[in-house]
């Protein structure tokens, strides 16, 4: 680092200088070989053997520091990829190795860009670790994985053999002051229902309804917020309104991403000409009735009718039944609470897209679960949907959950360092979305205790992401305390 940094001065110095120097590097999601040969370089410069699998993992042991050799081998994993984002007008571009440090006080950012903070910290803090000799540590193994922040292809891919250590700390927490001991796995599922269409009747009116307004949110951490879901709310008002007006079904689709609660649907059907108004006031009843529902937690959702365009050949009668009847069985939303942390969701199922092909509506649901127990139930619920409708279930198990083990030896000792450090307890917690470190437990046959922490970072993958400073010390002290503590002597 030179003294001419924006960073000169912040402690723990050799953090930082590593830190800046990833700003430096072009680290995109599967472009990361220009920061491979950096760890490369420092590695061979630290005397360190780099193994590298099939994925383009990265895993590095390192040996003991004297006297600590016999203690359990620590796994310290983050990811080298980052989000590259940027303000059209900047100049400035993460992909092309372009970070412009800024500090606001306490808090540290980029002009017009990603930081990479998530998770250059993590690189940063195991380079600095090891590099410093007066740090006592046992073995461990640095693994930096690729291609995190696209669906975890990196941890996905790993070879999990190369790890021997049996206790694996993830440095990709963005919340300071807690440590994180469990995640949601997942498995995607699409439920296919084929099924007759028929030519319009004659004179047939075709009319869009449309299902606006939602605040969506993400599938996992805001599946509880009592969110309305576009498909299923355009499920619902259709399905009202099929009691009283009968219509035929065009096409039904919503949703833009299996991660996201759907905030748009729209449906076209078929309704006989002389029946148009009394269409129209029935899905404004099923309105009223489904913005009173939402009043609360999502005041903004609304069903709405437009013309729609000509259809030849709507589902017919029989199909309508059918479809609606699906999508108003399909789940969505929590579906248990975790047994450990007062609020947090164990399991969940959001219904992520419906879309029209043909003959064909296909439903792609995103079910979580921190209990893999739990999962195949929630399964079997979406494929007898699938069934009673006379379709099929195609079910892909991404990975599984990472189950809160609240008697984890890593939590105590991560707890006790803690309280040591700071004069307070840490919040002990676990997230109902997706980390690496459930994936990498995965891959390893041996049985990983793991926790999660990390400096406060904000507004992480937008030019927004900042990291407090005051945080990543406390980060750097947590870790160096634990790999202290985890490998004393017994009786030390
Ligand atoms: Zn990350």
């Amino acid at each position: 680092m030179s003294d001419g940094s924006l960073l000169a001065g912040l402690e723990p110095r050799s953090f930082w200088g590593h830190f800046e120097a990833l700003t430096k590097i072009a680290r995109p999601s599967r472009h990361e070989e220009p920061v491979i040969e950096h760890v490369r370089a420092w590695a061979a410069a630290n005397g360190l053997e780099v193994k590298q699998d099939a994925g383009r993992n990265l895993v590095i042991p390192v040996p003991a520091t004297p006297g600590r050799e016999s203690a359990d081998t620590i796994i310290l994993q983050g990811h080298l990829d980052m989000v590259c984002e940027k303000e059209p007008s900047s100049p400035n571009d993460p992909a092309e190795g372009r970070i412009v440090l800024q500090r606001d006080g306490d808090w540290l950012s980029a002009d017009g860009t990603t930081l990479g903070a998530d998770d250059g910290v993590a690189i940063a803090a195991m380079m600095a670790l090891v590099e410093d000799a007066s740090l006592p540590h046992g073995p461990l193994e640095l693994l930096m994985t690729v291609a995190e922040e696209v669906g975890l292809e990196g941890a996905n891919a790993l070879d999990g053999s190369l790890l021997t250590g049996s206790v694996l700390l993830n440095l990709d927490s963005e919340e300071d002051g807690r440590l994180t001991v469990g995640c949601a796995g997942s498995t995607d599922t699409w439920i296919r229902i084929t099924t007759a269409r028929e030519p319009a009747a004659d004179g047939a009116a075709s009319l869009s309804v449309s299902v606006s307004g939602g605040a969506g949110g993400h599938s996992g951490s805001g599946i509880a917020l009592g969110r309305s879901n576009a498909v299923k709310v355009l499920g619902r008002a259709l399905r009202e309104a099929h009691e009283t007006v009968p219509f035929r079904l065009v096409s039904l689709d919503g949703g833009k991403s299996r991660n996201a609660i759907p905030r748009d649907a729209a449906a076209v059907v078929s309704v006989a000409a002389d029946r148009e108004a009394d269409f129209r006031s029935a899905i404004e009843t099923a309105n009223a009735t489904i913005r009173d529902a939402f009043a609360k937690t999502d005041a903004g959702v609304s069903v709405a009718v437009s013309p729609g365009e000509a259809a030849a050949d709507p589902w017919s009668d029989a199909a309508t039944t059918t479809l609606l009847d699906a999508v108003a069985l399909v789940p969505t939303g929590p579906l248990a609470m975790s047994p450990d942390f007062d609020g947090l969701v164990e399991t969940s199922t959001s219904l992520g897209e419906a879309i029209t092909e043909g003959d064909q509506l296909t439903l792609h649901s995103l079910s979580r679960s921190s209990n893999d127990a739990a999962m195949p139930d929630v399964i079997a619920t979406l494929d007898a949907v699938a069934g009673l409708a006379g379709g099929t279930l195609e079910e892909k198990f991404n990975y599984g959950g990472w189950r809160p083990n609240l008697d984890s030896a890593a939590l105590a000792a991560g707890k006790t360092v803690y309280e040591r450090l700071f004069g307070e307890r840490p919040i002990v917690t676990a997230v109902h979305a997706g980390l690496e470190s459930a994936v990498i437990a995965g891959k390893v046959e041996h049985d990983l205790d793991m926790l999660s922490f990390g400096p406060q970072i904000e507004f992480p993958h937008s030019p927004d992401e900042r990291v407090s400073i005051p945080t990543v010390e406390r980060f750097w002290r947590l870790l160096v305390g634990f790999v202290d503590e985890a490998s004393k002597p017994a009786g030390a």
